[in-house]
Formats: structure tokens, sequence, C-alpha cells
């Protein structure tokens, strides 16, 4: 059988990042060195804001933002159900507690009309525990309600950590995610909207937490050790406090300086795409799409088109969706199945589905359609008349 299949991600790579990478190997110094110097300088500089710190992912980037603001055993971190893994896995690595707050039924975003009342209902479910902080995940790219969540942090002395692993060139109200809350944690994995491999960058304007991380990021050593075997390197160290080994290489800082430059056309074909699908789609009442349309000074990164399924209208589930997509030869995701559901979450802290209702049933009828810069027109169109096609089909 031909393999015509359609794989739901692919990364962007031209002969410009592969040039790129090749001169790091040749140049005899691959690891964190003056590439990386250079992303973290390109990137800064893109955002505006004072520092960035280049990590090997941003899972490393959440942990070492936590560890800056002190998270300890007596404290909860207030954050969305509807994410990835890396989100809450590093609240329990300080055996904090993730505290979760149901989602905006349109955005998918934490809600923030249940917010303060999520913050009220720490104290009586998790005891002890002070909430501390509150680590807000851009669903998709479409930004957060910053605003509100900064107003109840400022109100209630909680700082706020952003998760903007989908969210490299939003923009909220004029403002780039990155240079809004205290600190922000980027992803560049393979199937995020720019990519070094695997990768991750920190911003901050705090000249104390972004020395804290990126003295953490490398083993807890002296500032700048990575040059202890260059020229103008000093052999000696100090070793202030035990710390990770999360730096990135300067083979992945080279492709994501390429990567950087070309965000804004990277960033357009996507818009395109979720165009596309938005028309082609509004003529369908079993797929409800993504909000589009954003008002002035706000950008949706689109790192994910989630539509959901209007299942009263259909006589298949979306379980079966994924499997008819499957067999037409379509790569398809879900993002996310809601953390408080996984086995770790409802056994550990005694989470059932029903706490938190809208992320439970949103869960049930959403599938990720593939949108990335590499697709074609007409790979577009396949996807376009594939679900049309199902949505036809198995209409109740
Ligand atoms: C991808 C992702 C992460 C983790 O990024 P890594 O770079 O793979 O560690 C964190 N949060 C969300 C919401 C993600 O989608």
């Amino acid at each position: 059988m031909e393999d015509n299949f359609l794989p739901f991600a692919l990364p962007f790579i031209e002969q410009e990042e592969i040039d790129a990478v090749i001169e790091v190997l040749k140049s005899g110094w691959i690891t964190t060195g003056p590439k990386t110097k250079q992303f973290e300088a390109d990137f800064a500089q893109q955002i505006g804001c004072k520092h960035a710190i280049a990590v090997n992912s941003c899972t490393a980037a959440l942990h070492l933002a936590l560890e800056a603001i002190h998270i300890g055993e007596q404290d909860a971190v207030v954050t969305t159900p509807m994410t990835f893994a890396a989100t809450a896995e590093v609240i329990a690595y300080f055996k904090a507690q993730p505290v979760f707050v149901d989602i905006d039924p349109i955005t998918m975003n934490i809600d923030i009309a249940k917010l303060e009342e999520g913050i009220a209902l720490v104290k009586k479910r998790a005891c002890l525990k002070n909430v501390k902080a509150i680590l807000p995940v851009h669903f998709a790219g479409y930004p957060a309600p910053m605003d509100e969540i900064l107003q109840v942090a400022k109100n209630k002395n909680l700082q706020v950590i952003e998760d903007a692993a989908h969210a490299q060139s939003s923009l909220y109200k004029g403002k780039i995610i990155g240079n809004i809350s205290d600190i922000t944690c980027f992803s560049f994995y393979a199937t995020k909207n720019m990519t070094t491999g695997e990768g991750g960058m920190i911003t901050t304007n705090n000249d104390e937490w972004a020395e804290r991380m990126r003295m953490m990021s490398l083993h807890g050593i002296s500032r700048d050790a990575w040059k202890r075997y260059q020229a103008d390197g000093n052999w000696h160290y100090d070793i202030i406090a035990p710390g990770f080994k999360y730096n990135l290489t300067d083979i992945a800082s080279a492709l994501g300086i390429v990567q950087l430059k070309k965000s804004n056309t990277l960033l357009a074909r996507r818009e395109k795409i979720a165009q596309m699908y938005d028309q082609a789609f509004s003529s369908l009442p079993s797929i409800e799409r993504p909000p589009m349309g954003l008002a002035d000074g706000f950008q949706h990164a689109w790192h994910l088109y989630v539509m959901k399924l209007n299942l009263a209208t259909l006589s298949i589930d979306r379980d079966r969706f994924i499997n008819e997509l499957k067999a037409l030869r379509i790569g398809v995701s879900v993002h996310f199945i809601p953390l408080h559901i996984h086995p770790y979450y409802k056994e550990r802290y005694g989470y059932k589905p029903e706490d938190f209702p809208v992320a439970y049933e949103t869960y049930q009828r959403i599938i990720s359609l593939p949108i990335y810069p590499k697709m074609s027109d007409a790979d577009v169109e396949r996807v376009i008349s594939a679900v049309t096609r199902l949505a036809k089909r198995f209409k109740r």
C-alpha cells in the first residue's frame, strides 16, 4: 500500500538550519558556548526582556522557575488540568501540591471566574499548604487572561510563572508573551512552533531570579562555568548549591537562532491553515471550531488546532472519529487528557473526574488536527475533506 500518511506534526527544517548545525559541529565547540549566548541575546531582544536563559527543555525551565521563587513542601501552586504532564510534575518535584482550577469551555485556558474560589478551596482540601504561585498555560497559543491572573496574584501576594510552551510569539493586549509576568517558560520540543530538537528558554526581568536559575541550570556552580575550557576561562569554580544539568548545547542553539528569525513566517503559515479549517468547518454543525478573530493587540500562536465534536449531532464518539481519521491516513492527537484523571493525580491527590467538569467534558470531544508550516494546501484540503466526509457520514 502506498504510504500516504499525513503526520500530526513535522518540524520545519531547511538547508539554513542544517548548515548552522554543521558549522557548530566543525567548530570544535559543541556544548553550551557562543551560539547559546547569541541565542539567548536574540531571544531576549525579540521579547524585549532583560534576561533569557537557554535550557534543555521547558520542563527544566519550569523546574528552575519554581526553584527560584522558593517553592517548598508547604506550598501549593495553582494551574490548569488541561495541560501536559510537565506543568504539574515540576510542582510535585518539590513535594508541593498542584491545585487545579477548571477551564473556560471556549478558550480552554484556566477559568478566571473560578480562580479565586480554587485558591480559597486549597485551605480546606490541602490542609496546611499555602498557595504561593499561579502557573497558567496559554493553551494552543491562545493567550491566557493575564490581567485578571496578575490582579489575583497581586491581591493574594502570589508569583506568576507562565507555561508558554505553546505561546512563542503570542501577544496579549499588545504585549508579547515572555515579558508580562514574573517568569515565562518556552519549549523548543520537536513539535513546537520553533524547535531545537529538545530545548527551552526562560525569560524574566528579575536579576536575582535570573542569576539563580542560570546557576542552578549548570550544577549550581558559579557564574559562566561553561567558559572553564575556553582560552579566557578559569579552571576554578565554586559549588553554591546542588544544581541541575539543564544547559542547552550550541548544536541546539544554532538551530534555535535560525528558527527564531523565521518565527513570523512560520506563524503566518500556521494562521493561514487555521483560517482554512475555520472557513471549511463553519458549515458543519457537528464541529465546534476554536476561537478565531482575536481583538487588536492579541495574537494566537496556533501551536494547536483543537476542534470539538458536537457529540449530540453524531452517531459516533470521539475515539471512533479518531479511528476513522486514522483509517484515512491522517495523524491527529488529543490535547490533553486532563491531568486530574491520570492515575498519579487521582491516587496521590484524590481528584475525581467531576472535580473539573468542564475539562472532563471537553476532553471527551476534542481532536487536534495537524497544523504546521510544512503542510501544503493540498495536505490541508485532505484533512478538511476527511473531517467533512466523516461529519456527514456519521450525522445522527
Ligand atoms: C510541550 C509542553 C511542555 C514541555 O516542554 P518540553 O520542552 O518538552 O519539556 C510543557 N507544557 C506544555 C503545555 C507543553 O505542551
